[in-house]
């Protein structure tokens, strides 16, 4: 058996890449000259980066292979402008490639997006084309509030996302609803602002008719899935109440949770309650959590040791671990098939 984690983030990207975030911020606020270019990375840089942190944890917890995207607290859409946004994306994408290229075994890309708040998502579909297209990525990451925990973008289900979700069926690839950073002081970024959005995506699929419009669109909502799993009778009780379809047609043949829940009854609970072939498992690491829990001596974010304790038949640790990330992600699974795997 495979084990596929679903969401990695390259959250020890080079420093000269952080360097270039940090001139463009700069000339945005004083835009003197041309736009600052990305800073030149080497491989050697991008190896020494990689070999000590994701592969060697990848590596040591017995993962075969991570869905790999850039780090999602930077990608910070509600900050600079327009244009910054484009050329960050744009940079950060092209380092998941040489990554990729690189341990083209060990990772497969995810995009993150050009999005800016009060811009159409329209302005997305480019680079989501290119990535998937040119760079042989797999899927993306979409932030429902780029505004950075203000939310003035539309539901999810709002027509307004419609082009990109087009184009997200047309190229056959999921997306991950993933916020960035929170520029609200009332939310904490990974504790709360995260939770939140997660959360607040999957009531949206309740109250819209998304997935009537779009039969084979997929989400993976992170972190569990938000406070749904621990609330499941509330939002089944409420889609009654609301006079809405039974969750496992309305919602549920679309929607997919991952295990980034950092301890073990938590993931009995996730187990107990949603379906095996809604879960892929995913750890978020390098992320969120990085301490040891004093309670178990292991890595919060160690989460296969979860998996592997959970009381379930093999059939289903399969769909967990590797048959529902293939089925969700295509085409990792016309990559892995060239592999041999
Ligand atoms: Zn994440």
């Amino acid at each position: 058996m495979l084990i596929i984690d679903c969401h990695g983030h390259y959250t020890t990207a080079p420093a000269p890449h952080q360097d270039f975030r940090a001139a463009q911020l700069a000339w945005a606020k004083n835009p003197a000259g041309p736009a600052p270019r990305p800073e030149a990375v080497s491989d050697d840089a991008i190896r020494e980066s990689i070999e000590e942190n994701q592969l060697k944890l990848q590596q040591t917890r017995g993962a075969d292979m991570t869905i790999f995207s850039p780090r999602a607290s930077a990608m910070a859409h509600h900050e600079g402008n327009e244009r910054v946004s484009q050329d960050w994306t744009r940079a950060c994408n092209d380092l998941i490639q040489r990554v990729v290229a690189l341990y083209p075994r060990n990772f497969a890309g995810v995009c993150q997006l050009p999005q800016f708040p009060g811009v159409s998502i329209e302005n997305s579909v480019a680079e989501l084309e290119r990535c998937v297209s040119e760079l042989g990525f797999i899927g993306c990451n979409l932030n429902p509030d780029p505004s950075g925990g203000h939310w003035t973008s539309p539901p999810l289900t709002d027509n307004a996302w419609y082009p990109f979700y087009e184009k997200m069926v047309e190229l056959d690839v999921p997306a991950m609803i993933h916020v960035s950073g929170s520029c609200n002081a009332c939310f904490h970024a990974t504790g709360a602002h995260y939770i939140n959005a997660d959360t607040t995506a999957f009531m949206q699929f309740i109250e819209g008719d998304l997935f009537k419009d779009f039969p084979t669109l997929r989400f993976i909502i992170p972190h569990g899935g938000g406070a749904v799993p621990y609330h499941w009778g509330r939002y089944r009780g409420l889609a009654d109440m609301m006079k809405r379809p039974d969750l496992r047609q309305h919602v549920m043949k679309n929607v997919f949770f991952d295990t980034c829940v950092y301890h073990q009854p938590g993931i009995d609970l996730l187990a107990r309650v949603i379906d095996a072939g809604n879960i892929l498992f995913g750890s978020e690491m390098v992320g969120a959590v990085r301490g040891i829990d004093s309670e178990t001596g292991f890595y919060f974010d160690d989460t296969k040791r979860y998996i592997d304790a959970l009381v379930m038949d093999d059939a289903d640790k399969k769909k967990i671990f590797e048959s529902n990330a293939r089925r969700v992600f295509p085409r990792l699974d016309a990559i892995l098939q060239t592999q041999g795997r």
